[in-house]
């Protein structure tokens, strides 16, 4: 048995020069519903050598409310953000993004940050340790992608590039259609950056010595009709095969303004511009959303095993906008 250093943070200062210190050979530990399961099964090529923990950094949870904007402390939980009674007043698609995930005893535990931040699902990625050995692919840094001549069903079909494994998080699609921005920290400053920005084929933009601190959505005086759709293999617990989170201003019957993410496509929240721009000044309607959904996944590029996965964000692109039609 490896023996592995446990941390505890006191302030998020503190987490970032642990962070300097120890470079990649740290982990961060938030609510652990990843970390944990992802050290059990020892596929990572680097076991780390300290696990620094989040929890005991005071003030990092909370969901707060200003004229501008909502800001959301990386520590929240999924529940309380599923909870919220502002989150779904106004930020509707969130809170149904939130309350998607897992089970209640994970949305208990698991917090935005670590949600946004979690390791991806690809299975050759993932595969134990244990079970005859761990399997090297590009994303370990050694080797190709095994899924590309693989069993890719649930791999990405869009923006792949060198590694096709698709974002699990619900709530960056969500969050991603409410343009929000992620907070990050690091021993000498902080910088923002737009969640749609913030993920990548191989990896995302935090550097080695960074963490996430805040979510930031900017708030919008006039009302807007939001929905989050995800479907998935197993109803009760899973990841999303595809979701799509819309949110539409609308002026009388016409769209004034739209935004749309599709999920679980691609490496990271994708946002359906031409689509969006495609409602504008139209009425949201059969014949609108149908276009819509068909410019949302214009430039898909499935591989061998998932081209259902086009049809099926099609369908939720469609349904989403219709949900609140008039
Ligand atoms: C059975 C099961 C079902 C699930 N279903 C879904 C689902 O349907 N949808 C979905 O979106 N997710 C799902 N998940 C994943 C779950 O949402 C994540 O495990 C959880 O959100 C991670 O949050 P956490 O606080 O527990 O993160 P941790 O496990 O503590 O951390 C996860 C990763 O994020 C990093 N991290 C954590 N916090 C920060 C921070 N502030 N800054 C930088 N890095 C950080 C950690 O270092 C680690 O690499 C499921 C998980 C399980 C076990
Ligand atoms: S999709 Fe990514 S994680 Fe999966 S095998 Fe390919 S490189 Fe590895």
């Amino acid at each position: 048995m490896r023996s592995l250093t446990h941390l505890n943070a006191r302030s998020v200062g503190e987490a970032c020069a642990l962070l300097d210190e120890y470079g990649r050979r740290a982990r961060l530990n938030a609510g652990g519903t990843d970390l944990l399961s992802v050290l059990k099964r020892g596929f990572l090529p680097d076991r780390p050598e300290a696990i620094v923990n989040l929890k005991t950094i005071p003030g990092l949870a909370y969901v707060a409310a200003d004229e501008d904007s909502l800001r959301i402390g990386a520590l929240t939980t999924l529940v309380t953000l599923a909870k919220s009674e502002v989150v779904n007043e106004e930020f509707k698609v969130l809170a149904e993004a939130a309350r998607s995930v897992g089970t209640p005893q994970i949305r208990n535990a698991a917090t935005i940050g670590g949600n946004l931040c979690q390791d991806v699902r690809c299975w050759y990625y993932r595969y134990p340790h244990k079970l005859g050995g761990a399997m090297d692919c590009l994303r370990k840094g050694h080797g190709g992608c095994l899924a590309i001549k693989g069993d890719n069903r649930y791999h990405c079909i869009m923006n792949g590039k060198g590694c096709f494994a698709v974002c699990p998080s619900d709530t960056a699609v969500a969050l991603a259609a409410l343009d929000a921005r992620i907070k990050l920290a690091a021993p000498d400053g902080e910088r923002s950056i737009r969640v749609a920005d913030f993920f990548g084929p191989l990896r995302n933009a935090l550097d080695a010595n960074e963490m996430v601190t805040e979510i930031e959505i900017p708030r919008t005086a006039r009302p807007s009709t939001q929905t989050f759709l995800k479907y998935t293999t197993r109803k009760p617990v899973d990841f999303a095969i595809a979701s799509v989170a819309s949110v539409v201003w609308k002026e009388g019957e016409r769209c004034i303004d739209a935004r749309i993410a599709l999920g679980a496509v691609s490496p990271g929240p994708v946002r359906a511009t031409t689509a969006e721009a495609l409602l504008l000044g139209r009425r949201v309607d059969e014949e609108s959303a149908v276009e819509a959904a068909e410019e949302a996944l214009a430039g898909a590029r499935p591989l061998s095993m998932n081209e259902y996965k086009v049809h099926v964000a099609r369908v939720l692109v469609k349904r989403a906008l219709l949900e609140e039609a008039d």
